[in-house]
């Protein structure tokens, strides 16, 4: 059988250092917001060339902080694609603002930019922009449109851990980036954790703030704050598996550009372009069967998956939220994606057999 992901394997590289952080930060007696976060933070904000790194409990968090930190009034709207995870949505949802979404590139599957100045409103006030399956959005339209519109730019970069446009990386194209350290993410803890990026100093205060009860000194609230902190034990681990981000990101595009040359022409392959440094964090295909396709590759010991099986508009919790709009570009995405094996785990010799079977179907 092969996977499509198996944690175990691909935390295995890191064992031996993960097991040694994990007794360093246990004899050192000092399990929160202590030296562990901080570099951490600091080694993180380097990668990605930003000014801050403020470490969180996880992606959600990162998001509905990052908005926060904005203070935008209440009711204003959000311009977010219509194909993503429900947690970009939530975080609009969480600080009493209004999503409205906007349809993706066919090609890219990332926000069409053409389409969100229709979208613009008086009540605009930021564009949250997800770097889907770990290529990035066109971030030099994005915030063209937005320096035009007074709007603030934050970007989703969940599955975009080093990941790059004409060589500027995810999280430092907007205000502010939002990252997750989800298990599976090309960053990943082995529990939750989060972090967000931004070279303007007026939001990572606040959500440093934010984070820690709205205290800046012990016992103070200077504002109305959350319990959002990134723990000691995941961020030492994160700064072991940040020095081979690099590694596992040019493993997946090495698996990627295998699938890339070798699958037949009937599926329909993620769009290359020489500017874009994609990372793969989802290697997806487009066919008409998916679900058959699906079903045969699980005959054939083939596990894969659907990023995502329902669109954000038809889910049950937005009945009454999202305004009840067509979204036929989502539509067709989530109706023909399927996501094939490609962790740091897989070989070569692994992902040419999913290719021979692939090839046969
Ligand atoms: C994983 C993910 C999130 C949420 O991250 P959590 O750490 O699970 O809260 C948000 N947005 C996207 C696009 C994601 O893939």
């Amino acid at each position: 059988m092969i996977d499509y992901e198996n944690l175990g394997k691909l935390n295995l590289p890191f064992f031996d250092a993960y097991k040694k952080a994990f007794e360093d930060t246990l004899n050192s007696g000092w399990y929160i917001l202590g030296d562990k976060v901080k570099s951490f933070e600091n080694d993180f904000s380097n990668y990605c060339e930003a000014k801050y790194c403020v470490g969180v409990a996880n992606g959600l968090d990162a998001l509905t902080l990052s908005l926060k930190s904005f203070n935008f009034k209440e009711g204003s709207e959000v311009i977010v694609p219509s194909n993503t995870y429900i947690a970009t949505i939530l975080s609009i949802i969480h600080n009493g603002l209004k999503p409205v979404l906007v349809e993706p590139d066919i090609n890219t599957y990332n926000i069409d930019p053409t389409k969100i100045e229709e979208k613009i409103t008086s009540k605009t006030v930021a564009i949250m922009v997800v770097h889907l399956y770990g290529k990035m959005c066109n971030m030099e339209s994005i915030n063209f449109l937005a320096k035009k519109n007074n709007l603030k730019v934050i970007e989703d970069c969940a599955q975009a851990h080093g990941a790059s446009l004409k060589k500027i990386k995810a999280g430092n194209w907007g205000d502010i980036g939002a990252f997750s350290f989800y298990p599976t993410k090309n960053l990943g803890a082995i529990a939750d954790g989060g972090a967000i990026t931004t070279s303007i100093i007026e939001n990572a205060d606040s959500i440093r703030t934010l984070r820690n009860y709205g205290s800046k000194i012990k016992y103070h609230n200077e504002i109305v704050g959350f319990n959002s902190r990134l723990d000691e034990i995941q961020a030492a681990f994160l700064s072991i598996k940040l020095k081979r981000l690099n590694e596992i990101n040019e493993h997946k595009r090495f698996l990627a550009n295998i699938y890339q040359n070798n699958l037949k022409t009937d599926y329909i392959k993620p769009a290359i372009d020489t500017d874009y440094y994609d990372v793969f964090h989802i290697y997806n295909i487009r066919h008409p069967k998916r679900d058959e396709l699906k079903e045969y590759l699980l005959k054939n010991e083939v596990k894969t998956e659907i990023h995502y099986p329902i669109t954000p508009v038809k889910q049950k919790a937005m009945i009454g939220i999202l305004d009840k709009i067509k979204t036929p570009i989502a539509d067709e995405i989530h109706d023909t994606t399927l996501s094939l094996p490609i962790s740091f785990f897989h070989t070569e010799e692994d992902i040419l057999k999913v290719i021979e079977i692939m090839n046969k179907f």
